[in-house]
């Protein structure tokens, strides 16, 4: 990213909190999107391109995005992390202000923005997506220095490649633990998805190891379909310990590697920790969040139910049934900005239909899949139809060509949300 885009974006909204409104305040009017990840890159392109005269400012204090979706492939050793890592270049082209920076305090009543290098940003309506925050106060013993002992892999990035050099560098009939928290979190299916592939990694590589799961559900999405490619391709190797089994972890010691369950306590060579987690602090900044961790919202507008004049998106929000994922935070984008642009223009916002897709790659050209379609339903998001979900006795070939269909899912999403 140029510094010129940088210093563009924090001049117009200068001008924007000094000046009175224009007449031509509604197609003038200045959209702050905080957190350039799947929601917020996707929003801030599409409400661009619904109006090419709204000023939008992404604000995302990273440079370089590392997307979570095919992450556990970098883990297991199939993938590079530069295949997940994407700049704002193509965003900042389309005319989008990119500020590198962090928010840390926003202010509702004057709808003003503080930013971690201590400008300030005025907003007329300001989109919340943050994604999550990893709750380092749910399980005692887990915090931020344990998490480089073991590590979350949970946002990707430097976390990711510490988990697959700890693989990389275990002895070959070692232990790899991974403790899996109650919903709601973060791509429900991905802890599962994450033991296959290091289950593929082992028999490759270390065929005398295994994979525990202590798992604080009893159910899990598409279980049937996890468990019947376990049992095809990783027979013996993945071992899961439910609720209802004692496998809620309830503390960690991360100096002697141990977790501690409900009814014992599990030692491991390699031990991955996904603790609960909760929207992105600045929502709760913005006193967005409410006693759930998460950020309530009107499912046609994503206006919050807490502040006004703010929108959330993503992982951040909860509205119902969809899940926390990237092809949700997606479409949930696209329906924001739509709905963004439509109040702008005092205009009734159109009702959302959703539509999402989750691909499990459980080995190279091994891989299956759900979707599902979502609307406004007694004020929340429900699932009114059930797309396809793969067969669970399909062919290989069937579980080849979803392999492809989840790559092609990944090139499409990244080009829409990154260019
Ligand atoms: P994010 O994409 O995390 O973006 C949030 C952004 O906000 C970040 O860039 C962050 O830096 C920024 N931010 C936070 N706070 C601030 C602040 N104060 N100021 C400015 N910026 C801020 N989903 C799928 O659909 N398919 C998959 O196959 C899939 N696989 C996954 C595998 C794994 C291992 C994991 C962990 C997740 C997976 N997901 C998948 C889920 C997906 O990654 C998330 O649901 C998605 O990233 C949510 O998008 P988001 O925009 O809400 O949050």
């Amino acid at each position: 990213m140029r510094r010129r885009n940088v210093v563009g974006g924090l001049t117009a909204f200068a001008a924007a909190a000094t000046f009175p409104k224009p007449s031509i305040a509604q197609s003038a009017a200045g959209i702050v999107v905080i957190g350039g990840g799947f929601g917020g890159a996707s929003c801030a392109r599409a409400l661009r391109r619904i109006d090419t005269k709204l000023r939008v400012t992404l604000i995302e204090p990273n440079r370089i995005f590392t997307a979570c979706p095919f992450s556990n492939e970098v883990i297991a050793g199939l993938r590079e992390i530069e295949a997940q890592q994407f700049t704002y270049d193509r965003i900042v082209a389309e005319g989008i202000s990119v500020v590198a920076e962090a928010a840390v305090k926003i202010d509702p009543q004057t709808r003003v923005i503080a930013l971690a290098g201590g400008q300030a940003l005025h907003y007329d309506r300001l989109v919340l997506a943050p994604g999550i925050d990893l709750r380092f106060d749910a399980w005692p013993g887990y915090d931020e220095a344990a998490s480089a002992i073991m590590p979350h892999a949970w946002k990707a990035g430097p976390q990711t490649l510490l988990l697959r050099r700890q693989l990389e560098a275990m002895d070959d009939g070692g232990l790899v633990a991974l403790a899996v928290p109650a919903g709601p979190l973060r791509c429900p299916p991905a802890p599962y998805e994450r033991a296959s592939l290091i289950a593929h990694y082992l028999k490759t590589r270390k065929p005398r190891s295994k994979v525990l799961i202590l798992d604080a559900k009893d159910a899990f999405p598409q279980q049937r379909l996890f468990e019947q490619a376990w049992k095809e391709l990783y027979p013996g190797m993945i071992e899961r310990v439910s609720l209802s089994q004692g496998g809620r972890v309830t503390s960690v010691d991360a100096k002697s590697h141990k977790l501690v369950t409900d009814f014992g306590e599990y030692t491991a060579q390699v031990i991955n920790v996904i603790p609960p987690q909760r929207a992105g602090r600045i929502a709760d900044i913005a006193g967005a969040v409410d006693k759930t961790g998460w950020c309530p919202i009107d499912p046609v507008t994503f206006a919050s139910r807490l502040v006004p004049d703010i929108h959330v998106i993503g992982d951040a929000c909860i509205g119902g049934g969809i899940p926390k994922s990237a092809s949700a935070a997606n479409a949930q984008a696209k329906a924001c900005a739509s709905a963004v642009a439509s109040l702008i223009a005092g205009q009734e916002p159109p009702t959302p239909r959703l539509s999402g897709a989750c691909y499990n790659t459980v080995a190279p050209g091994y891989a299956f899949s759900q979707s599902g379609i979502y609307q406004v339903r007694d004020g929340l998001f429900a699932e009114v139809e059930r797309g396809d979900t793969s067969p669970v006795d399909a062919p290989r070939e069937m579980r080849a060509h979803e392999a492809e269909n989840a790559q092609g899912w990944y090139r499409s999403i990244t080009v829409d949300a990154f260019g």
